[in-house]
């Protein structure tokens, strides 16, 4: 028997901290490091943006592919990336990953028309890496593909008469669909007999996250509610049908924490530090943070903190339906976000109305997302539904206490503040259970009446810093569960 390392190819579109714009650039960032710690061969790879192929070093061409996919020449690369522990493939394609700004929308917040190819390539890239035919020196046991984005690869593999190659796919959000026309399937290399319910059709569209649901050898998802929740039609996107059926191959992993990243005790993009033995530091980044936004400097105000997407799933107009009425009692509110231009808008004028108070910033700015989230009291994520939730874990490991709803990897997450919790010292945040705005109103209005009591509020921020989610317990059931796929798989 071999005892080489299982080799395991990651496939996603983002990753931190060169291209990011959500969750899934952090765990990119982050799970092939932690898998690579536990001694597993793991590569990625990446579409080909210019944010990854200018600072890629130790450059291979592994493969010339020629026209594919609507590119004039594609070509994959193996080489380095700044910050990423393993070997980057990169599908260098200019004429479809050489666009200006977000990955996967033009500046009007359109997705690329041509998203079917520049994603369906990335797929098919994975596939052919893992059928041997892009590099010979190295060919996946194992595809592992991270959303829509990722989808096609475990149709390309199952598809395919000769495949040994397991494959495991990753919802970090089902709301993204991937959706292209039936007409683009030569144009994908996909055949006829796979736009089927059966398959990968979906109300007469072709759907790249049901392919992955539908083909891979096992799916998870980035937290144990959520994989609970998306089997039901309130959370499944009309997808939850496909989803229940395959159950038996469904795992709920929840997310880990990059705390080389993430981290109150060493984050260089803080000023000041401080730790679980002593939160009182803390106030140090609450004043700076307040000076730095042109809020108040007020150590008895109590801060909020959002870090968010501004879309309708993370429930921010919740927050700003309640604020005026809390703003009427000692609460400032800090908000980085982009997104939904109404969103903007009704944030642009409660902080007009509230100066001094309230201060938001629409820009990605991951600078002022670390100094927000270590600087306030409490981290505010009303999520409707969150499929994990990375701020809240930030807050927790930075003592600023999660106001959450209780669903997904938010509900996974966070223990909410009550009489019983706190006689126990369990307590690490204030959790509602609906998403609405009286609920998300009292759950605010618990968290203040704790805060003005510093001897009770003190013990549930000690509580939260010593919270532990870190990737090395996630990357362990990942590899269990790579360990299980590959001992049951033909050998390759
Ligand atoms: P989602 O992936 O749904 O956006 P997560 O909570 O899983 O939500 O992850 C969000 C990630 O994106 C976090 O790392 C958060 O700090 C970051 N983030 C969100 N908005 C911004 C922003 N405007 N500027 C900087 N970082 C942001």
């Amino acid at each position: 028997m071999s005892t080489s390392p299982p080799r395991i190819l990651q496939v996603g579109a983002e990753i931190y901290p060169l291209v990011k714009t959500g969750g899934l650039g952090d765990v990119l960032g982050a799970l092939p490091s932690a898998l690579s710690r536990l001694g597993l061969a793991v590569r990625l790879l990446l579409p080909g943006y210019p944010a990854l192929r200018q600072p890629l070093t130790n450059v291979r061409l592994v493969c010339r592919l020629g026209p594919a996919f609507g590119a004039a020449s594609v070509q994959v690369l193996l080489g380095r990336l700044p910050g990423v522990e393993v070997p980057v493939y990169l599908i260098d394609a200019p004429s479809l990953y050489d666009r200006p700004g977000n990955p996967y929308v033009d500046g009007r917040g359109q997705g690329w028309s041509d998203n079917p190819q520049r994603f369906g390539l990335l797929g098919w890239v994975a596939a052919y890496l893992a059928l041997g035919d892009i590099d010979p020196a190295w060919r996946p046991q194992l595809v592992h593909g991270h959303d829509w984005h990722a989808g096609l690869a475990p149709a390309y593999l199952a598809l395919h008469p000769h495949t040994a190659c397991r494959t495991v796919f990753t919802i970090h959000n089902l709301a993204f669909h991937g959706l292209f026309p039936q007409e683009l399937l030569p144009v994908l290399q996909l055949p006829e007999s796979s736009f089927v319910s059966d398959g990968l059709e979906f109300h007469g569209e072709g759907s790249m996250i049901k392919a992955g649901l539908h083909y891979a050898d096992a799916i998870t998802t980035v937290s144990p509610s959520y994989a609970r929740e998306i089997q039901t039609p309130a959370f499944g996107c009309g997808l939850e049908g496909v989803i229940a059926q395959r159950r038996a191959q469904l795992h709920g992993i929840l997310n880990g924490v990059d705390y080389a990243v993430w981290n109150s005790t060493s984050d260089p993009r803080l000023e000041t530090h401080f730790d679980a033995a002593h939160p009182e530091l803390k106030a140090a980044a609450k004043t700076a943070l307040q000076r730095q936004l042109g809020l108040r400097v007020d150590p008895g105000a109590m801060l909020i903190g959002v870090v968010s997407r501004l879309t309708s799933q993370k429930g921010l107009d919740l927050l700003l339906a309640v604020l005026p009425s809390l703003l009427a009692e000692n609460v400032q509110l800090a908000l980085l976000g982009s997104g939904d231009a109404e969103l903007e808008a009704a944030c642009r004028a409660l902080a007009a109305a509230a100066p001094g108070q309230v201060e938001a910033r629409f820009d990605y700015d991951e600078t002022l997302a670390h100094r927000i989230i270590a600087g306030v009291d409490v981290v505010a994520v009303p999520s409707r539904f969150e499929p994990c939730g990375l701020t809240q874990l930030y807050g927790l490991r930075y003592g600023s206490l999660p106001l959450v709803h209780r669903v997904g990897g938010l509900a996974d997450t966070v223990i909410d503040a009550n009489d019983a919790t706190l006689a126990a010292d369990t307590a690490t945040g204030f959790v509602f259970d609906e998403p609405t705005a009286d609920a998300l109103a009292r759950a605010a209005r618990r968290a203040l009446a704790l805060y003005r009591q510093p001897e009770r509020w003190k013990p549930v921020v000690r509580r939260a810093m010593q919270q532990d989610f870190s990737w090395d317990g996630a990357a362990l059931v990942y590899a269990e569960l790579y360990r299980q796929l590959l001992a049951a798989a033909p050998s390759a």
